[in-house]
C-alpha cells in the first residue's frame, strides 16, 4: 500500500448478476485491492476480495447490486481503505454500448444514465446490467465523479464500408444498425502497447489484434485507427466464441423460428449462451476443450477447427484490407495462454512474412512479449490485456479537466 485512496481509482464492471472491481492508482498501475461478486438476486451469493495478496470471501444471499457493492466497500473497509470516508478520485464503469451517442470517456450525470438506459435496445442483456453498477456506485459514492468508459467507442470512427450493413438504408437509419464492434478498451489499450513494444510510432503501424477470451473479437488497425472489426450491432457476429457463433447466415433466424417454432427470447437464448465452441463440443472453456481433444473427442476437434478455421479467415480480410501488416497480436483469456490456438492460427504463412517462433510461442511467460523469430517481417506478439488500467487512465483524464 502506502498510497492513498484518492489517487484511486475504482473501476467496476457490473454484469447482469455479478460485478467485478478493481481499486488502482492510474499513475503507477499499483492495484490496492480486487474482486468479483457473483450470483446477485440468488441465496448463495459471494464476494471474493482481493487485497495486499490475500483472498478474503464473504457468502451471503446479496439482494442487488447496491447490496453487493455495500458489502465490497465493508471489506475494503477491513482491509484498509474506508472508501466511503477517504473518498476516490474517480469511479470507471465499464459500459459496453454507447451507439451513436457515446464515444469518448464520459462523466456520468443525470441525463448521461438515461442515455445509457436508452441504449439498452441495442444491448439488452448488458447495459441494463452496467447501469445498476452506475446507479449502485453513485448512490454509495455521491461526492465521487463517475466515469462512463465505452466497449464501442474505438470503433466510432470506423470507415462507412466497413461500419454499413448492405441493407434497406432507411430501415437501418431508423434502428440504429451499423457495426459497432466492442473490446474497443482492450483493442485500443493492446494495439497502444505493441507500438510502446515494437518501440515505433503508433502511426507507422497496420496492426491486427485478436482479443480471444470468452468472447472474442478481431480487429484490423492503421495508424492507431481501426479500419475494421469484427463484431458488429451486437456482440454476437465474426469470431467463432465460447458460447456464441460468430458470423451466420441470417437466413438461420428465420429458418428456426420456422421450422423449430422457437421465438426470439429462444433464438436469442440460443446465439448468445448455446452456440460457439459450447454449441459444437459441449464445453465453453478452451482447457476442456484441449482435455477433450487429447481424449479423442470428435466433436471437440470439429469445434477447434472450426474456431481456428474462423480466425484465418479474419487475418486473410484483414491483411488484404490493410494492404500489409506489421503486427499480429493475441490477447485475453486464451490468446494468452493457447500456444496452440497461435501456432494454428498463423501456420503457414512464411511467405507473407508471417512466422511463430515454436520456442518462443510455448515458453512460460506471462509479460508482454515478442513470438516470432527476430528477423521475421511481421512482428507476433502475446500482450496481456488490462482493460481496468486503461479504463482507471480514461477515468483520471476524464477527472483531471474538471480541476
Ligand atoms: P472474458 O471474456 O470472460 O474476460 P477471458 O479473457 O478471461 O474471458 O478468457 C476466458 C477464456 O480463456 C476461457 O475460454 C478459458 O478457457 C481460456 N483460458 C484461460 N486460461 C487458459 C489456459 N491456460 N489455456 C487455455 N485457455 C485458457
Amino acid at each position: 500500500m502506502g498510497e492513498t485512496a484518492e489517487n484511486f481509482v475504482l473501476v467496476i464492471n457490473s454484469g447482469s448478476s455479478s460485478i467485478k472491481y478493481q481499486l488502482l492508482d492510474p499513475e503507477s498501475s499499483v492495484v490496492a485491492a480486487s474482486g468479483i461478486v457473483e450470483r446477485i438476486g440468488e441465496d448463495d451469493s459471494v464476494i471474493q476480495h482481493r487485497a495486499d495478496g490475500e483472498t478474503t470471501e464473504r457468502r451471503e444471499p446479496i439482494a442487488d447490486h447496491t447490496a453487493g457493492l455495500r458489502l465490497v466497500f465493508e471489506m475494503f473497509a477491513a482491509t484498509g481503505h474506508d472508501l466511503r470516508r477517504e473518498g476516490v478520485r474517480a469511479v470507471g464503469h465499464r459500459v459496453v454500448h454507447g451507439g451513436e451517442v457515446f464515444y469518448r470517456p464520459t462523466l456520468i450525470d443525470d441525463e448521461v444514465a438515461a442515455a445509457i438506459s436508452d441504449l439498452s435496445a441495442l444491448a439488452p442483456l448488458h447495459n441494463p446490467a452496467n447501469l445498476a453498477g452506475i446507479e449502485s456506485a453513485r448512490a454509495l459514492l455521491p461526492d465521487v465523479p463517475q466515469v462512463a468508459v465505452f466497449d464501442t467507442a474505438f470503433f466510432h470512427g470506423l470507415p462507412a464500408a466497413a461500419k454499413t450493413y448492405a441493407i434497406d438504408a432507411k430501415v437501418a437509419a431508423a434502428h440504429g444498425i451499423r457495426k459497432y464492434g466492442f473490446h474497443g478498451t482492450s483493442h485500443e489499450y493492446v494495439s497502444g502497447r505493441v507500438a510502446e513494444l515494437l518501440e515505433r510510432d503508433p502511426g507507422e503501424l497496420n496492426q491486427i489484434v485478436f482479443h480471444l477470451g470468452n468472447g472474442a473479437s478481431a480487429s484490423a488497425i492503421r495508424g492507431g485507427r481501426p479500419v475494421d472489426t469484427s463484431m458488429g450491432l451486437t456482440p454476437l457476429e465474426g469470431l467463432v466464441m465460447g458460447t456464441r457463433p460468430g458470423d451466420l447466415d441470417p437466413g438461420i433466424v428465420a429458418h428456426l423460428a420456422r421450422s423449430a417454432h422457437l421465438d426470439l427470447d429462444q433464438i436469442d437464448t440460443l446465439l448468445n449462451r448455446d452456440s460457439g465452441i459450447k454449441g459444437l463440443s459441449g464445453v465453453n472453456d478452451f482447457r476442456e476443450l484441449r482435455r477433450l481433444i487429447e481424449s479423442g473427442d470428435e466433436a471437440a476437434r470439429l469445434a477447434y477447427d472450426v474456431y481456428v478455421h474462423r480466425l484465418r479467415r479474419y487475418l486473410g480480410a484483414y491483411l488484404i484490407e490493410l494492404g500489409g501488416v506489421d503486427a499480429i497480436t493475441f490477447t485475453a483469456g486464451v490468446g494468452e495462454n493457447s500456444p496452440q490456438v497461435r501456432a494454428d492460427a498463423l501456420a503457414g504463412l512464411a511467405r507473407f512474412g508471417i512466422e511463430v517462433d515454436p520456442a518462443a510461442n510455448t515458453a512460460e511467460n506471462r509479460a508482454a512479449r515478442r513470438i516470432s523469430p527476430p528477423d521475421a517481417p511481421v512482428a507476433v506478439l502475446v500482450v496481456p490485456t488490462n482493460e481496468e488500467l486503461a479504463i482507471a487512465r480514461a477515468a483520471r483524464r476524464v477527472v483531471d479537466r474538471l480541476d
